[in-house]
């Protein structure tokens, strides 16, 4: 897989340490990688088994995924297309590109077209533009949406081109935003995704639950409150995918129920992500938080989010 982080990342790791550095952990290379276990699979979450055409996965009805390109400002050691992304992993090529977007014209279902990768944010302005014009064009394309670590990362990528190219047009753009620490966020990315608020963009976070990262309650909660005040609203909290060499990384579905439930009683709701597991064979994604109710159909009851049950009539 390949190496990269950038300068403002760079800057943020314990050099001494970085495995044990939160930011450092999630870019520098471990040793463990070359640990794979039997459950570990290629294709975590069935992206091939779920694509049409190339640069597509075609999974929920309503909405598609588009990957563009394969490059990303840095390379994630836990990531879910790790065998899939870096810089000899090609782009689409323009007929490739023409393909997809042909597919997504035949298919008046399609509501919304995810653009990821790789991260859509490397490619040039001028090209994004183009891509989210012809998007735009589409009359059933009601939103866009971009999943991208860009302006966290690279936060210098996000200049005057860049807001041009992905400016709010018939179809509604929404940025999904990568971030795993609240120290990625730097002054430099607050004042990116500032700019990206400013010209009207939703911002909403994803987070990925990583051993080592943030897999303890101050952590999640100083992440969540920051990604907030960036007007960043987290969306999922994802469960770590069955990713090849990544079993450092994984935590247990009860260890995220219980964290999830310690940021109920602490944590404002506009802070509350959804707790998510992509079902590994392409499945897609369904929430996995605890559960408030009691399993008695009987008698229902409801604990409260301080730990506290009370019964329910009905
Ligand atoms: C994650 C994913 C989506 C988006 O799912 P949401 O729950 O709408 O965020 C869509 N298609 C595929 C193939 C996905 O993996
Ligand atoms: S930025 Fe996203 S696609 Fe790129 S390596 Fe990280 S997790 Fe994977």
């Amino acid at each position: 897989m390949a190496i990269a982080i950038t300068p403002e990342m760079l800057v943020l790791i314990d050099r001494a340490d970085p495995l044990h550095d939160p930011v450092g952990r999630q870019f520098v290379p471990s040793a463990a990688e070359t640990e794979v276990s039997a459950d570990e699979l290629a294709d975590p979450i069935g992206d091939e088994a779920r694509s049409p055409v190339k640069g597509i996965v075609h999974r929920y009805p309503d909405r598609v995924l588009l990957k563009p390109i394969h490059v990303c400002p840095v390379y994630c050691r836990f990531c879910f297309r790790r065998e899939k992304v870096g810089p000899g992993g090609e782009a689409l090529s323009v007929a490739e590109l023409d393909t997809a977007l042909a597919y997504i014209r035949a298919h008046p279902e399609i509501w919304e077209v995810i653009l990821t990768g790789g991260d859509p944010l490397m490619l040039a302005p001028r090209r994004l533009g183009e891509l989210i014009a012809a998007l735009d064009a589409i009359p059933h394309v009601a939103v866009v949406r971009i999943h991208s670590r860009v302006p966290v990362v690279d936060p210098g990528r996000v200049t005057a081109e860049l807001l041009a190219a992905i400016k709010p047009r018939r179809a509604s753009l929404w940025l999904g935003i990568h971030c795993n620490h609240a120290r990625e966020l730097t002054p430099e990315a607050r004042s990116a995704l500032a700019l990206l608020a400013d010209s009207g963009i939703p911002l909403m976070g994803q987070t990925v639950l990583l051993h080592g990262v943030n897999d303890d309650v101050e952590t999640l909660e100083q992440l969540m409150r920051a990604l907030v005040t960036a007007r960043v609203k987290p969306y999922y909290l994802h469960h770590p995918d069955l990713v090849r060499g990544t079993g450092h990384f994984r935590v247990t579905i009860e260890e995220g129920q219980a964290l999830m439930k310690a940021l109920r009683g602490r944590l404002s709701g506009l802070a509350q992500p959804t707790y998510v597991l992509d079902v590994p064979g392409g499945h897609g994604k369904v929430p996995i938080g605890p559960a408030y109710l009691g399993d008695d159909p009987g008698a229902i009851t409801v604990e409260d989010a301080f730990g506290e049950t009370h019964p329910y009539p009905g």
